[in-house]
């Protein structure tokens, strides 16, 4: 045990340690953002290696500050897979700015629980405040009013439910097993759309079969004849159409779903409209950029992501609807002791409109975020790094061993090596040649600990996915990320043409 700096018998440690431990952390924070490139993104661990050394049990004991932030230095750090570094370029690249750190240090040191107004009025506010200038931000009408989620998925589930409860089928009440009558209740999204439509569904008990997956046009767009073709062919079955789901920046390509095409369809058969633009969102704050949410308009909800590609830290997912009364109507559930005098046209409970009743205090940092960058700085930053997509892409169109996949409509780029000179004696060998050679190529970029790559499958194909989101990335990281994959393709090239 260490008696200078353990925890008190009772109460909690005191002010003056917290003070000077305080200021350690934010100086240990701040080297870290500042020497993030002395350290290899992916983290290059076993599993288990981490684990085996950290004690089984809790210590009975005070271990003391200085043990405890000496560990987070020696073993935590160095086991983890360093998403704020600026050349991590996997999956949708994120960043915990620096507003957006203090705001979670903030939330955390007041630690409301935002789930009725008396017990968070400022935060239960700030959070309004925040997203109707979100709103005014992205160019979405003042008729969207939000409510801030954990993430994309539990918004969209949130979205699909709020869909079924608009059906009127008393599903809130008499539930769906067991039920006779009730048809069998139809959610669309492409095929590209993100697998947290089909969580949502089994979530929501309607199980995975109530999706129909429409399919995607050569830029892996959803085919809006396939989608009016597939809602009259269940109507003409006997199902019930409940919502469709398009994507604004899908997972694998970006791609952007025609949602103004798709909106006529809704409002034809009367179908709830939810935009997934969980990624792609953000970009309409760019003046410039702002058709990307073109249809959006006339969804009945949207999803959009700060966590994902507004500097702000994961988790804060913002969950748009011009519907909130149904969305309530589907979740609110007050037990006695949480009933208040509050009247209800002046005061919005958080916990009215999802399945959770604690929330954290998450409109905080999404707003110090946009104060500290202001509309022209956050603009600035996510142009930027579709600038450098772009770039990036230019270099790959130049090069002749390699290919881009798909366009690239934000910042991110899909591509793959294609050496002139890779052989087989099937077409189906070469492209199972070219795939292996894509993939170790990835690998090894990866495995330098210099960038980090991750990949998806386009029209079965093994695709290399570079995406920018991170506040720190400059076009030196994507210079030196694409000298990294010429060096591993030199070598492996070889490799792959020897077996
Ligand atoms: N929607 C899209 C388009 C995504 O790309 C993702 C994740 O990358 C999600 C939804 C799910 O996001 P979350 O992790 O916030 O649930």
């Amino acid at each position: 045990m260490d008696s200078e700096n353990s925890a008190p018998p009772l109460g909690d440690m005191n002010a003056a340690d917290f003070r000077r431990y305080g200021h350690e952390i934010i100086d240990w924070i701040g080297d870290y953002l500042e020497n993030m490139e002395s350290r290899p993104v992916l983290a290059l661990v076993r599993p288990n290696e981490f684990r085996a050394q950290i004690p089984e049990s809790a210590p009975a004991q005070s271990e003391g500050m200085d043990a405890i932030l000496a560990d987070v230095d020696r073993l935590i750090a160095p086991a983890l897979t360093h998403w704020n570094h600026p050349a991590f370029f996997a999956y949708f690249s994120i960043s915990a700015s620096a507003p957006g750190i203090f705001g979670e240090l903030l939330a955390a040191a007041f630690n409301v629980n935002q789930m009725l107004w008396r017990t968070s009025p400022a935060a239960t506010e700030l959070e309004e405040v925040a997203l109707s200038w979100l709103r005014q931000l992205l160019g979405l009408p003042v008729a969207f009013d939000g409510i801030i989620y954990d993430t994309a998925s539990v918004s969209t589930m949130h979205a699909i439910a709020a869909a079924r409860e608009s059906l009127d089928l008393q599903i809130r009440e008499r539930g769906m097993s067991g039920r006779e009558g009730l048809p069998l209740l139809r959610v669309y999204a492409s095929e590209q759309a993100h697998s947290s439509v089909e969580k949502a569904l089994i979530a929501l008990g309607l199980g995975t079969r109530a999706l129909c997956k429409i399919s995607t046009d050569a830029e892996f767009r959803m085919e809006v004849a396939a989608l009016m073709h597939a809602i009259e062919t269940d109507k003409q079955n006997g199902a019930l159409p409940c919502c469709v789901v398009a994507t604004v920046g899908t997972t694998s390509t970006t791609s952007i779903d025609p949602v103004t095409a798709i909106a006529d369809v809704c409002e034809e058969h009367k179908v709830w409209l939810h935009v997934d633009a969980a990624y792609g969102g953000s970009a309409a704050i760019v003046p410039e950029m702002r058709h990307v949410l073109d249809g959006c308009e006339r969804a009945d909800s949207i999803v959009t992501n700060p966590h994902k590609w507004l500097f702000t830290p994961i988790d804060l997912s913002v969950l748009y609807c011009r519907r909130m009364d149904t969305l309530r109507r589907a979740f609110s559930l007050v037990p006695e002791y949480l009933r208040t005098n509050d009247a209800p046209e002046e005061v919005r409970n958080g916990m009215d409109y999802g399945i959770q009743l604690g929330r954290r205090f998450r409109s905080l940092k999404l707003w110090m975020v946009m104060r500290y960058f202001g509309h022209e700085g956050l603009a600035s930053r996510i142009r930027e790094h579709c600038r450098l997509a772009r770039l990036f892409a230019s270099w790959v169109e130049a090069a002749p061993d390699w290919e881009l996949a798909a366009p690239v409509p934000f910042s991110l780029v899909c591509f793959r090596a294609r050496p002139q000179n890779i052989d087989g004696e099937t077409e189906q060998q070469r492209a199972a040649r070219q795939d292996a050679l894509n993939e170790a190529l990835m690998h090894n970029v990866n495995a330098t600990g210099e960038a980090f790559f991750s990949h998806t499958k386009l029209n079965g194909v093994f695709v290399i996915r570079l995406a920018i989101g991170n506040i720190r990335t400059t076009e030196e990281h994507i210079a030196r990320a694409w000298q990294l994959l010429n060096e591993q393709l030199q070598q492996l090239t070889h490799l792959v043409l020897c077996n």
